[in-house]
C-alpha cells in the first residue's frame, strides 16, 4: 500500500467523523467562530459564542455594535480587542459590500476584515463546498513530521503540496482529520508514537525508538 492510502486508511479509521468543532446555525455564525478561534481553542470559542450571538445575531446588529460592549462579551479569548474590531468591521464589509450575505468567493472572503487565507478556506470547504485544507498549526506540524511538508516549508506551501498529494474529493474531509490527528495524537509535545500506525511512515527526528 502506498504512503498516502495508508495515511488516508489510518486517518479514516481514528477519525471517521471528524468534522469543525465550533459550533454554528448558519454562515454569519461560522465566520465569526473562525476569526474569533485564531489562537484560541475551539472550546473558549465556544464558550463566548452564544451569548455573543444573542445580543448580535445578525451582520446587521454587529455592524453597528460599539466595540467596548463586544470587547465585554468576548475578553475570555486571546487578542479579544482585535477580534472585537474584527469582526464589527466584518460586519460592517458584508453589509455595504455584499447586502448582508457572507460571501463564496475566495477572494471576497480574503477582503473583510480579520479573513486570511485559513479562514477563507474553512469557510470555502465548510460552508460552500468547495474543496480546500486550511493549514492550521497541527495541519502543518503533522504534514513535516509526516514528511509530507519540509520544515522550511510555510503554510501557503504545505498547503499546496497536500493538495498535489491527495485527491481533491477528500481534501475537506482530510483538513479535519489531521486536526483531530495533531490535536488528539500527534499532539505537540508526547506524541503518541509507540502506538501509532503511520509510525513507520513518519519522518519524525524525535520519535521514540521501537524495542
Ligand atoms: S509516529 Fe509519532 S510523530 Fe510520527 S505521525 Fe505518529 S505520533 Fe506523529
Amino acid at each position: 500500500m502506498d504512503k498516502t492510502t495508508l495515511i488516508l486508511n489510518v486517518l479514516d479509521e481514528m477519525f471517521p467523523n471528524a468534522k469543525a468543532e465550533l459550533n454554528y446555525t448558519n454562515h454569519y455564525e461560522l465566520l465569526v467562530a473562525v476569526i474569533l478561534s485564531a489562537q484560541t481553542t475551539d472550546i473558549q470559542v465556544n464558550k463566548v459564542t452564544p451569548i455573543l450571538f444573542k445580543r448580535y445575531p445578525t451582520v446587521y446588529e454587529l455592524s453597528s455594535a460599539k466595540q467596548e460592549a463586544v470587547e465585554v462579551l468576548i475578553n475570555s479569548i486571546g487578542l479579544y480587542k482585535n477580534k472585537a474590531k474584527n469582526i464589527i468591521k466584518m460586519a460592517n464589509q458584508v453589509v455595504t459590500h455584499f447586502d448582508g450575505i457572507i460571501p463564496s468567493r475566495r477572494e471576497d472572503l480574503e477582503s473583510l476584515a480579520g479573513v486570511g487565507r485559513k479562514t477563507a478556506n474553512v469557510i470555502l470547504s465548510n460552508l460552500f463546498d468547495t474543496p480546500a485544507i486550511a493549514v492550521d498549526t497541527h495541519v502543518h506540524r503533522v504534514s513535516i513530521r509526516l514528511g509530507l511538508a519540509k520544515k522550511t516549508d510555510d503554510v501557503y506551501q504545505t498547503e499546496m503540496k497536500l493538495y498535489k498529494i491527495f485527491p481533491k474529493e477528500r481534501w475537506t474531509k482530510l483538513h479535519h482529520q489531521l486536526i483531530f490527528f495533531g490535536r488528539y495524537h500527534c499532539t505537540s509535545r508526547n506524541p503518541k508514537c509507540l502506538t501509532c500506525k503511520l509510525y513507520e511512515v513518519c519522518k519524525y527526528d524525535n520519535k521514540p525508538k521501537k524495542v
